[in-house]
Formats: structure tokens, sequence, C-alpha cells
């Protein structure tokens, strides 16, 4: 059985695309045969995978999206590429915004994504997809597809409008598109034990949210350690095995594992 989940969060630079890397090593290192998808056409996810310049490859998600919306059969391991922490990637560039516009004159938009998706399942246990900043057609088509979510927050400020509204977008999908679609929880990113600011805010979600979603135990300390890999292509385990955000997305690995 392969789960689905999508990593999402309409705002930027909240380590979205950081916990898609390296929770998704981390399930590949007990074992589990992971994919990751690239849902952004920045390709930040592609770039830290160890593709310097994503604009440059030929066959991406566009490629795939493009001939399911033609009906043209495609190998499920098409555009595949392989990691050497274990992750297999489906990669995302510029292109990916253009298909997104194009996408408003096809026939079931919303759920293209998901027509891809169900062609690779079989060969996975857990995909994982880093979504784009935003709610549109692109994050739409992911929420369709997922299984469930998990939003990471940056511990910095209350993010509470801004939650609203993606939960608000996720409610909407559940209602009417993909009754299934579960929220997993909300990752607190970026904390910094010195301002304890991290557990106001944990605090704060907990009372505001904690009846409905869970808040993961595991917290991503704010370190140079998890930013410096990415430029690298590898994960945080490869880079600084033994730091705190390390052990932080471990435990986060093992939390998802009980999900
Ligand atoms: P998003 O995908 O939500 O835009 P990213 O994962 O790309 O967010 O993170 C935004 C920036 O912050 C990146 O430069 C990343 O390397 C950095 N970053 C992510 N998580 C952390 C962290 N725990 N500590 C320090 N820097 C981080
Ligand atoms: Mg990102």
């Amino acid at each position: 059985m392969c789960k689905v989940i999508a990593i999402a969060n309409q705002k930027g630079g909240v380590g979205k695309t950081t916990t898609t890397v390296n929770l998704g090593v981390g399930l590949a290192e007990r074992g589990y045969r992971v994919l990751l998808v690239d849902a952004d056409p920045q390709g930040s996810l592609t770039l830290s995978l160890g593709y310097p310049d994503p604009d440059s490859i030929d066959y991406t998600l566009t490629t795939v999206m493009a001939n399911i919306i033609n009906d043209e059969s495609i190998d499920a391991d098409a555009g595949i590429l392989h990691h050497d922490e274990g992750v297999d990637l489906m990669p995302a560039n510029i292109e990916l915004s253009g298909l997104e516009v194009s996408l408003v004159n096809v026939m079931s938009r919303e759920s293209i994504f998901k027509r891809y998706i169900s062609q690779v399942t079989d060969l996975y246990d857990y995909i994982l997809v880093d979504c784009m900043p935003s709610l549109g057609m692109i994050p739409l088509n992911v929420l369709v597809a997922a299984d469930s979510v998990i939003i990471p927050v940056e511990a910095e400020y209350l993010p509470v409008k801004g939650l609203m509204q993606l939960l608000g977008t996720i409610a909407k999908v559940k209602r009417e598109l993909n009754t299934g679609l579960k929220i997993d929880g909300i990752l607190l990113t970026m904390t910094n034990d010195r301002t304890r600011y991290g557990n106001e805010i944990s605090e704060l979600l907990k009372d505001s949210y904690g009846q409905h979603i869970y808040i993961y135990e595991s917290r991503i300390p704010r370190s140079v350690r998890v930013s410096e890999p990415s430029a690298l292509g590898i994960s945080i385990y490869d880079h600084a095995p033994k730091s705190k955000a390390a052990m932080a997305y471990r435990q986060l690995t093992l939390e998802v594992m009980a999900q």
C-alpha cells in the first residue's frame, strides 16, 4: 500500500522542500521505497537533490502531465531519476508554470496529477510531493491525488491567517474532490531554543488547532546545518549525521511511519 503525502503550505520559505528531502531520505533509510515529486516550477527539490540546473532537464513532471492530458500512454518509470541516498525523483522546472496555465482549458483539470500518480503507486511505499507556494491549479491537483497533507510552519511568527486559507482549501478539496484526504499534521520548522518562541508558537498552535489537527512532537531547529546541504545535493544525514537537525528529521520520520 502506497501512501501519497503532500508537503504543502502556500507560504514560501517554511521548509517544504527541505522536509521533503529529509523525510524522504529518512523513510528510504528505513527500507521504504520512496518517490519524491517536485511540483514546484522553481525546481528547488530537483536542485536540492543534485541537479543544479533544473531548466536543462528535458523529461519532467510537465512532460508526464502533458502526456496524460494528450491521452498518450507513458511507462510508469519514465523520467524518474535515482538519487544515491535511496530516493527516486520526478523532477520539475519552469515549464510547469506553462502547464499550469494551460490546464485551465483541460477536462477534469484537477485530476491530471492524480492520473499520473496512480500509475506509479505500485512501485513505491511513500510518495512525497513538494508543493509550490500557492493555492493554484498545481497544488490543487496534488491535494486531489494525496492521501494526506503535512503542513510545515515556520516558528518565527504565528501564521494564523495563511493557515486558515490553506485549511479552508483542504476542507474544500475533501468535500468536493477527494473525500479521503487527511491532514497528518503541522510540523514546526526553524525553531529556536534560545528564544523559546518555538514553544509559545507550539502552544498557540495547539490551542488554536490541536483539537482537530495533530502537531508533530518533532520540531526542526533552525540551523545552517539544514540549509548547507541543499547546494550539495545531499540530505542532512549525509551532511551532518549527528546534528540536532538530523536527529529531529529522524524523529519526524518515525512519527510519520507511526501514522
Ligand atoms: P519552502 O520549500 O517552503 O520554500 P525551503 O525548504 O526551501 O522552504 O526552505 C527555505 C530556506 O530556508 C532554504 O534556503 C532552506 O535551506 C532554509 N531552511 C529550511 N529549513 C531550515 C532550518 N531548519 N534551519 C535553517 N535554514 C533552513
Ligand atoms: Mg520549496
